[in-house]
């Protein structure tokens, strides 16, 4: 059973993957057909690689910063992946929802399985290479991170892709074209939700004499 007007209008959406699966290409594609989304900076203590800026890929911090803001309870949801932490500014997200906009986490599954806690009606998307080797060839082509990071972050996949089943929604991206339709079609759905629309349009609803409790 799900409130008729739940304190947030936004959807909230969480992607995650291995890396190399296409997911920051997916995501930045879908935010350029759906610009109501708005994609959530994390804060990191992993370095900045060459061209990212601070602030717009990610908040670049100390461990030790890190560590205060998440004892402070600042964080929404954080982790430590791949050796650094990661970690979702709680006001931001909640701020955001609350005024109507949705939200896109590009988080790990440590992440999501906080987040979901939070706001179980979050969607969770997990994106899926079409092949190991393809998930290799695309670490290699990136040439943003060194080979012995790339190889840390292969042995991780297996790791990350064995929280798949946690998620909603599975898309395999071998079709770019295909998985990126795929992803705006959840997004279409989720924004449809009874809920939702419930939130959304809390004057229509009302104006349509719809009260009721919505069975979910
Ligand atoms: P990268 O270093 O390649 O940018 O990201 C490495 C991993 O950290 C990715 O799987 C990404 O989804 C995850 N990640 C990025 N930001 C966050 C965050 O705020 N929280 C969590 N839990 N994971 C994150």
């Amino acid at each position: 059973m799900s409130s008729i007007s739940p304190a947030y209008s936004g959807s909230l959406f969480i992607v995650a993957a291995p890396s190399g699966a296409g997911k920051s290409t997916l995501v930045n594609a879908l935010l350029a057909l759906e610009p109501g989304i708005k994609l959530s900076i994390s804060t990191t203590t992993r370095p900045p690689r060459p061209g990212e800026v601070d602030g717009r890929e990610y908040f670049f911090t100390t461990a030790k910063d890190f560590v205060a803001r998440a004892e402070r309870g600042e964080f929404l949801e954080w982790a430590e992946v791949h050796g650094n932490y990661y970690g979702t500014s709680r006001l931001t997200v909640e701020q955001e929802m609350k005024n109507g906009t949705d939200i896109l986490l590009e988080i790990d599954w440590q992440g999501a399985r906080q987040v979901k806690k939070q706001f179980p009606s979050a969607a969770g998307i997990f994106i899926l290479p079409p092949s190991i080797a393809a998930l290799e060839e695309r670490l290699y082509k990136r040439g943003t991170d060194e080979p012995h990071i790339i190889t840390r972050r292969l042995l991780a996949a297996g790791g990350e892709m064995a929280h798949a089943p946690e998620f909603e929604y599975a898309i395999i991206n071998e079709e770019f074209n295909v998985a990126l339709a795929e992803l705006q079609a959840i997004v279409k759905a989720t924004r449809c939700r009874f809920a939702q629309q419930a939130a959304r349009n809390a004057v229509l609803f009302a104006q349509l004499g719809i009260h009721a409790q919505h069975q979910s």
